[in-house]
């Protein structure tokens, strides 16, 4: 296939990359020029997907993918498909999905989970929004680029069940970490406190793949002095992200709603920065009752 690549930051650049590595001939856009192997960057984002049979986005919000949306569906062929891989609103993920079927164009909103190390990988998992021709037209290239690709539903679907799984990351790992430093001040072991949860009802991802003390369970970012893995201020996007959906859909999240302002006083008026979001226990160690 033809593909336009926009947006090679940290997770579109591998993902282009494993794409031209499979055969794919590959022009690539970006603001901030970027060289990726195998990939031709070229001047402008229309340049990029004229003629291509599909175009896959990376960018960092609803905002730019849908500025970018406007420049390259009129440039597209009809029929082509067009791939929004970034996290964005749901609205925003509609949006473009409209215009874009309007355009006769094929449309899949598919964010993805795995991270960095996923992209570079050819591992993540990609959760798909659309229809089924879309899906069908899409699916070879998730295949390279990941190892599983769920067709969640229509158009939004997507950014609904990533936000929705984010959602319970963060609450989970909020949890997680409260937890630990209640069982600090009550004098429990942390390598036993895992040896119960991790084989008991509490048991959960972020206690069991990603526990978030260091010494403790599997290796983790706490292992590596809290460097991201995954960063507490992504969290708190994609926290945001479950508040602006359940605020248009009229859901009541409360755990969502104190997971957002706990993730926003890190990032924004703490040392969360930089961090990974597991860098919530430290915080709460430090911390008393009020
Ligand atoms: P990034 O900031 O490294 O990459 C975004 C790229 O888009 C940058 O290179 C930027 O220059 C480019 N860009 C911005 N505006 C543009 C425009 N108008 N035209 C062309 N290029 C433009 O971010 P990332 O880590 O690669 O993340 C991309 C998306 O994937 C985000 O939506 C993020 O939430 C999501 N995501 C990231 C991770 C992760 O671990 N990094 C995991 C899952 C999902």
């Amino acid at each position: 296939m033809q593909i336009g690549f926009i947006g090679l930051g940290n997770m579109g650049a591998p993902m282009a990359a494993n794409l031209a590595k499979a055969g794919h001939q590959i022009l690539g856009f970006d603001t901030t020029g970027v060289t990726v192997e195998g990939v031709t960057q070229v001047e402008t984002a229309s340049d990029a997907v004229a003629g291509a049979d599909a175009v896959i986005t990376m960018l960092p919000n609803g905002a730019i993918l849908r500025a970018v949306a406007d420049q390259v569906i009129p440039a597209m062929s009809k029929g082509a498909v067009l791939i929004d891989c970034s996290t964005v609103d749901v609205d925003s993920a509609r949006a473009v999905a409209d215009q874009a079927m309007g355009a006769g164009l094929l449309s899949v909103d598919a964010p993805v989970s795995g991270g960095i190390g996923g992209a570079a990988a050819g591992t993540l998992t990609f959760m798909a929004g659309g229809s089924e021709a879309a899906f069908a037209k899409a699916a070879p290239l998730f295949e390279i680029m990941g190892q599983k690709a769920v067709h969640c539903g229509e158009a939004g679907a997507g950014q609904a069940a990533k936000i929705c799984n984010n959602m319970i990351l963060g609450v989970t790992m909020i949890a997680t970490c409260e937890a630990f430093a209640l069982a600090d001040k009550l004098g429990l072991d942390r390598q036993k406190m895992f040896d119960v949860v991790s084989t008991s009802s509490g048991y959960s991802w972020t206690m069991n793949a990603y526990c978030p003390a260091p010494g403790v369970g599997p290796q983790s970012p706490a292992d590596n002095d809290y460097t991201p893995g995954f960063a507490a201020e992504l969290m708190l996007k994609d926290l945001r992200l479950s508040q602006q959906a359940a605020d248009s859909a009229d859901a009541d999240t409360p755990m969502g709603q104190v997971a957002t302002s706990l993730y926003e006083q890190f990032v924004e008026n703490e040392d969360g920065l930089g961090r990974d979001f597991s860098a919530m226990l430290p915080r709460f160690e430090k911390r008393g009752r009020e």
